[in-house]
């Protein structure tokens, strides 16, 4: 009894799973306890209360929108939902291209649909650009492709594609889940038609996201896939969650505002945390990319009885990938021909 009640003391362990979720910063909280407060009311109704809401909506969607100069917002649940939105909605008869590398809640609704194509990648993560190419040419209706690997920190070249895509009229879908608000992401010169983003990875609230558009993107949304009223942006049905949405504008603001300074943070706990890694398991690899501070993958061989997960399990919060396909093995690392039956896998991710 008394071992538990003072477990958490004697064994608090590091938190390095910042990929998976962040925890709601001071700042973020203060302001949704604001807005729960001021019992402010359904920002689609016409009333005083109801417009207050709606204001406080509104600045929220000019943060995000300034942030990577989109042109519309539509609010999520979260990373999840926008990356459907983004494909299902999008889609027509055209090829929808997308990697095989991407997040399961790109590929499972890509999946969904019929003239499809998911292009390869090589030993490091990158997209085989050859292959895209030739598809791209041939004309295509969208690209779904993320800026970064949620489980390797492995970077894609968006600005070419966005190039490539904009040249042959093609939508191009970025999800930056796992990089919105840690790099500069500027929609109109990287091309970006469509860009997922979500509070929970940024020290915002769980539970909202939002899908930020070009005027292009937005008048791409043909087939929406949600029905009901209260519709705020004739894609998403519902009433909006004002401290929610609240929450992501101010999680949003100072992760652009600070971006360099966390990145630098960031990049610092990874160099240590590596060093310090190498020195106990010196064959350990990374897997993924060194330059993306964020995230650290690493295999260690299998070898000997030691349970090394449960050892590392002891002294830190990580994960061996993303929490959303946890147990399975990860297709990203096997996409990458990782060897995942002779090797430990393990994701450290950083935050600020
Ligand atoms: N895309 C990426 C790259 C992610 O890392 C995640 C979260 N693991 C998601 C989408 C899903 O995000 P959410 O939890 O907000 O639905």
């Amino acid at each position: 009894m008394i071992i538990a009640l003072l477990s958490p003391l004697l064994f608090s362990k590091v938190y390095l799973d910042n990929a998976a979720t962040t925890f709601c910063d001071e700042q973020v909280l203060w302001i949704m306890n604001q807005i729960y407060r001021r019992k402010l009311g359904n920002p689609h109704s016409g009333h005083d209360k109801g417009r207050e809401a709606l204001l406080e909506i509104t600045k929220a969607a000019e943060i995000l929108k300034a942030c990577v100069k989109g042109r519309h917002i539509i609010w999520t649940s979260g990373a999840t939902e926008a990356n459907n939105i983004a494909i299902l909605c999008a889609a027509d008869e055209g090829k929808t291209i997308t990697c095989v590398t991407e997040h399961e809640s790109v590929l499972a609704p890509v999946r969904y649909l019929r003239n499809t194509v998911f292009i390869e990648v090589d030993g490091r993560g990158q997209i085989d650009m050859a292959t895209l190419r030739q598809y791209i040419n041939k004309g295509a209706r969208l690209v779904s492709v993320m800026l970064v690997n949620n489980e390797t920190g492995v970077m894609q070249p968006i600005a070419k594609i966005g190039a490539l895509c904009r040249r042959h009229d093609v939508l191009l879908h970025v999800d930056a889940a796992s990089s919105f608000g840690k790099i500069d992401i500027d929609m109109e010169k990287l091309g970006i038609d469509m860009l997922t983003i979500s509070g929970h990875k940024i020290y915002g609230p769980q539970g909202i996201g939002a899908l930020i558009l070009s005027q292009t993107g937005f008048d791409a949304l043909v087939n929406p896939i949600m029905f009901g009223g209260l519709f705020h942006d004739r894609i998403r049905p519902g009433t909006l969650p004002t401290v929610l949405c609240a929450g992501l504008g101010k999680a949003a603001e100072l992760a652009c505002q600070r971006m360099d300074h966390n990145f630098k943070v960031a990049r610092t706990q990874k160099a240590k945390f590596w060093t310090a890694f190498k020195e106990r398991f010196p064959k350990a690899v990374e897997t993924g990319n060194s330059d993306w501070p964020y995230i650290l993958n690493v295999c260690v061989p299998k070898e000997g009885k030691v349970n090394l997960p449960l050892v590392l399990a002891k002294e830190f919060v990580f994960s061996a990938g993303s929490a959303c396909s946890t147990g399975k093995p990860s297709h990203v690392l096997t996409a990458m021909g990782v060897d995942l039956k002779n090797n430990h896998v393990f994701r450290f991710s950083f935050g600020h």
